[in-house]
């Protein structure tokens, strides 16, 4: 990453956070994945159940790997033996001490914008496992809610879209969104996050570092 961007994010990423605790979130910046990583696992006690959403920042965190490792109760949907099998593991996470995802997009004055497919990951956010860990590097910071939503639905959407074989939508094709009712669409749930009730239930973790997503 450029000194330049890297200067930004180290003013801007504080004062992110900072409004984020102001809605009620547990929020910290981090200047290094490391540093988060470290954050991470003095949070997550290593008898407490884990489960997770899909997330390219917590993949590239390496810590569903290291959470297996140190022996955390994973409801590990990764290691599912077939569709069923992943549905049942997606459920029984609703009920975990903690729960791992990224964000879509979040605004400068500290709201949670995410799209999901199917519901798991959002429904997760809103209600359920005691904890939430929200991940984002700060490429995922944008104005406000309008550019939220905006990132959401022509970046990360076609971007995960992309990752997909065999999926067909229009934002495949263009790269951009354009509001389709395909039967492959992930645009299905559209949430955003205002405040964090109960206080310091979801733990949002901005990152610094480019991890190359
Ligand atoms: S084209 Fe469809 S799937 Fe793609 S971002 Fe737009 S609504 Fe979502």
């Amino acid at each position: 990453m450029n000194d330049i961007k890297k200067k930004r994010y180290d003013i801007l990423g504080p004062k992110v956070a900072e409004a984020l605790e102001a809605r009620g979130f547990e929020a910290y910046y981090f200047e290094t994945a490391a540093q988060a990583r470290e954050k991470a696992l003095e949070l997550i006690a290593p008898d407490a159940s884990v489960g997770y959403g899909g997330s390219v920042t917590i993949n590239a965190l390496g810590l569903k790997e290291i959470l297996r490792q140190r022996g955390n109760t994973m409801f590990d949907r990764d290691l599912a033996a077939n569709p069923a099998e992943k549905k049942a593991i997606e459920h029984a996470a609703f009920n975990a001490d903690w729960f791992l995802m990224g964000s879509n997009a979040i605004s400068e004055d500290g709201q949670l914008i995410n799209i999901d497919g199917i519901g798991n990951r959002v429904a997760a956010l809103i209600y359920g496992p005691e904890n939430v860990l929200v991940a984002a590097g700060m490429n995922k910071v944008v104005k406000n809610v309008d550019d939220a939503w905006s990132r959401a639905r022509n970046t990360a959407a076609p971007e995960n879209m992309a990752r997909f074989d065999g999926l067909k939508t229009p934002c495949k094709a263009t790269g951009s969104c354009a509001d389709c009712l395909s039967p492959d669409c992930i645009c299905n749930q559209l949430v955003h996050t205002r405040r964090c009730k109960p206080p310091k239930r979801i733990k949002v973790f901005l990152i610094g570092e480019d991890l190359g997503l």
